[in-house]
């Protein structure tokens, strides 16, 4: 069922879509954002983290972003504004200071008067997305972007009260012991709740 869904699309928005889970309208706008931006950018996906990419939502779109320009969140190369808006910004480490903002045009979903229906209307808007030329879909401005600092690795330490590693910059000092945050929060590890030893440390 799912390959005669599929059928007639690219071979790599069905990559994408393998990897998302499901083909939906958000993941083609993602597909068509990233295209466009790496178009503009004259970048290739990258092997590593030089390519950055800040979302400005957590939508389905951000999947397709994750999967065809390799920003993931595992990398370190992807960052979340939470602004609710389909909205991605493209950087490189090796051109510091030049980004390409991709951001979704006005009146891109089709209307609801178009047609009442939400799964008709889905449809339509998928087809929408894979056919309107992408400057259509997105306005594509040339921005001046601060890279955000590269993904660290800091030693971890054990905290006092739950004793799992973390990372020592992700610690908070409480008199003369040092917590991980959900413990200087009040959490109690779930190991501790059972034996009701409450939150006192070991
Ligand atoms: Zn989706
Ligand atoms: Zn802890």
């Amino acid at each position: 069922m799912r390959q005669e869904r599929w059928e007639g699309i690219p071979e790599d928005l069905a990559r994408t879509a393998e990897f998302h889970g499901h083909l939906c309208p958000g993941l083609v706008l993602g597909y068509r954002a990233v295209k466009l931006a790496l178009e503009k950018g004259g970048w290739e996906r990258p092997q590593d983290e030089e390519l950055i990419c800040v979302v400005e939502n957590d939508s389905c779109s951000v999947d397709a972003v994750q999967y065809l320009a390799g920003c993931t969140f595992g990398k370190g190369n992807l960052f979340f504004r939470d602004y609710g808006k389909q909205v991605f910004t493209f950087a490189s480490r090796k051109e510091p200071g030049r980004g390409v903002r991709v951001s979704l045009r006005p009146h891109a979903w089709p209307s609801p008067g178009e047609t009442a229906d939400p799964e008709e209307r889905r449809r339509k808007a998928m087809e929408r997305f894979l056919s309107l030329p992408p400057e259509e879909l997105f306005r594509v401005d040339e921005v001046e972007v601060e890279l955000p600092p590269a993904a660290e690795i800091r030693p971890s330490v054990l905290c006092a009260n739950c004793g799992e590693p973390t990372m020592e910059t992700r610690t908070v000092v409480e008199g003369d012991r040092v917590l991980c945050i959900p413990c200087s929060r009040g959490w109690i590890p779930p190991w501790k709740a059972r034996k009701g030893e409450g939150t006192q440390s070991s």
